[in-house]
């Protein structure tokens, strides 16, 4: 199945990772009202809804149980728990979406990164990065509705996720929100444009030539 998707005729996947309130979702946000030719995986979560956030927008908001089910019938392309919280890909809509011909953005944590690369090395990681811790507790804090033993869990695993870095393929700092979109947006161009996603059109090009060589070789015998 993922082999299928390894062909340029169909779209890639662009991973994003961050820390929590690194300001990965305002990002990929923008990205994607700027990009018709990208799609958002909607992910499934055991974790509540947070104010504002809407089911099947912003994630599957669905029971543990649910959740588990979803793993054992194989639907998930990836998943891992989060903050205590169980976060996934569902399979299907991306295979379904890269088969239409859209680029798939798949906002997700480092555990999942690389279970997707794992299968699909020919996706794209790009990591996000605050321009210093203090300005991520700034932004975390900012959001309100963290309760002081989750705000520690998310630290501490943000500490740890920051090292993760140096095996994604690209490295965002979202110091400002402007630069950080187009830096992401001329990632996902240019990796639209790798000899590799182009070679079915290359081939094509090519046999113009081969065709054209044919033509020129018969009126000059
Ligand atoms: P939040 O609860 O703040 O929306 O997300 C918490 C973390 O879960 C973030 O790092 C986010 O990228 C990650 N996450 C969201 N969806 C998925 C998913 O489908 N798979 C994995 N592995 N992580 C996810």
């Amino acid at each position: 199945m993922l082999n299928k998707l390894n062909n340029a005729t169909t779209g890639n996947l662009i991973i994003v990772s961050a820390p929590s309130a690194a300001g990965k979702t305002t990002l990929v946000t923008e990205v994607l009202r700027r990009d018709p030719r990208l799609r958002p995986s909607i992910s499934y979560t055991s974790r509540p809804p947070r104010g504002g956030e809407v089911d099947g927008r912003d994630y599957h908001f669905v029971s543990c149980e649910r959740f588990r089910e979803l793993i054992d019938a194989g639907e998930l392309l990836e998943w891992a728990l989060v903050h205590g919280n169980y976060y996934g890909t569902g399979r299907q809509p991306i295979v379904d979406l890269c088969a239409a011909g859209f680029d798939v953005v798949l906002t997700i944590d480092v555990q999942g990164e690389e279970q997707v690369r794992r299968f699909f090395p020919e996706a794209v990681s790009v990591f996000i990065l605050p321009p210093s811790f203090g300005t991520l507790i700034e932004r975390i804090t900012c959001r309100g509705e963290i309760d002081p033993g989750d705000l520690k869990v998310r630290m501490s695993n943000a500490t740890v996720e920051v090292a993760m870095y140096s095996r994604f393929d690209y490295l965002i700092i979202n110091d400002r929100l402007d630069e950080a979109v187009d830096d992401l947006a001329a990632i996902i161009h240019s990796s639209r444009c790798r000899r590799e996603r182009r070679s079915v059109v290359a081939e094509q090009i090519l046999q113009t030539f081969a065709d054209a060589s044919r033509s020129y070789s018969k009126l000059t015998t």
